[in-house]
C-alpha cells in the first residue's frame, strides 16, 4: 500500500547483526528513498536516559519525564540527541545493551512512534529495525525480515566493531547478539517478530549483494 501522500515504506526487520543496516541503506540509495535506522533512535534514547542516571530500575514516570523536553532526530544518516551528534557514542556494546534495556519500556516506545512515522511523511522511506512492519508501518508498501544463524550475526557484528577499533572479543559479539535478540523477542511490547505478510531472506549464505538483488525482485 502507498502511504499518505504517495509516500513508499519498504520496512525491514530482523535481529542484530543480520545485515538489515547495511541492505537497508544500499537500498535507500538505489531507490533514492530516504533511509531510517530505527535502531539508532532507541540507542540515543539510551544514551539519553543513562546520562540522566537512570538503570533498568527506573519507573516509567522517571522515564518519561526525561523524554519531555528530549529531542532525538535522524537526518543524513546521523543521530542527533538535543542537538549533538551521537552517532559515534550510540555505537558501543554497552550502548546497544542499554537500547535493548529500555527499548522495552512502554514511555520510550511511544516517545518514538511519532518520530518514526514523522520520517515517512516527507518521501519515501526504507526503514530498518524491529517492529517496522509489525508495529510502525503495518501497511508498509514491501515488508521484509532478514536474517542469518546466530554464529554468523555474531560473526558479523564482531567485524563490526572490530572495524571501529572498538575492543570486543568473539565471545562478547556473540552474546551481545544472543541476549539482546532473547530479550527483544520476548518483551511483552512491540516484540521482534516476522509480520505474516513479510518476506523473509536467510543471509547466513548471501552476500549484501545477492541479499540487494533478491529485495529488489520482490518490490
Ligand atoms: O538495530 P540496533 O541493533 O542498533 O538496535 C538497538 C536496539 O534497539 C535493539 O537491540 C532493540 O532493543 C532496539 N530496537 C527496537 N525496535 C526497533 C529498533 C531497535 O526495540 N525498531
Amino acid at each position: 500500500m502507498t502511504g499518505k501522500n504517495g509516500m513508499r515504506v519498504i520496512a525491514i526487520d530482523g535481529p542484530a547483526g543480520s545485515g538489515k543496516s547495511t541492505v537497508a541503506r544500499a537500498l535507500a540509495e538505489r531507490l533514492g528513498f530516504d533511509y531510517l535506522d530505527t535502531g539508532a533512535l532507541y540507542r540515543a534514547v539510551a544514551l539519553k536516559l543513562v546520562r540522566a542516571g537512570l538503570n533498568e530500575g527506573a519507573g516509567d514516570d522517571v522515564i518519561s519525564s526525561v523524554l519531555r523536553g528530549t529531542s532525538i532526530e535522524f537526518k543524513n544518516a546521523a543521530v542527533y540527541l538535543d542537538g549533538e551528534d551521537v552517532s559515534v557514542e550510540i555505537r558501543t556494546p554497552e550502548a546497544g545493551h542499554f537500547s535493548s534495556i529500555f527499548s522495552a519500556r512502554r514511555p520510550v516506545r511511544d516517545y518514538l512512534l511519532d518520530i518514526q512515522r514523522n520520517a515517512a511523511l516527507s518521501g519515501s522511506i526504507v526503514a530498518e529495525g524491529r517492529d517496522m512492519a509489525t508495529v510502525v508501518f503495518p501497511d508498509a508498501w514491501r515488508k521484509f525480515y532478514i536474517t542469518a544463524d546466530e554464529r554468523t550475526r555474531a560473526h558479523r557484528r564482531f567485524a563490526q566493531l572490530r572495524e571501529k577499533n572498538t575492543d570486543i572479543t568473539q565471545a562478547e559479539a556473540l552474546s551481545d547478539v544472543s541476549t539482546r535478540d532473547t530479550r527483544d523477542a520476548a518483551r511483552a511490547i512491540a516484540p521482534l517478530a516476522k509480520a505474516d505478510d513479510a518476506i523473509e531472506i536467510d543471509t547466513t549464505d548471501l552476500a549484501i549483494e545477492e541479499t540487494i538483488q533478491r529485495i529488489m525482485a520482490a518490490l
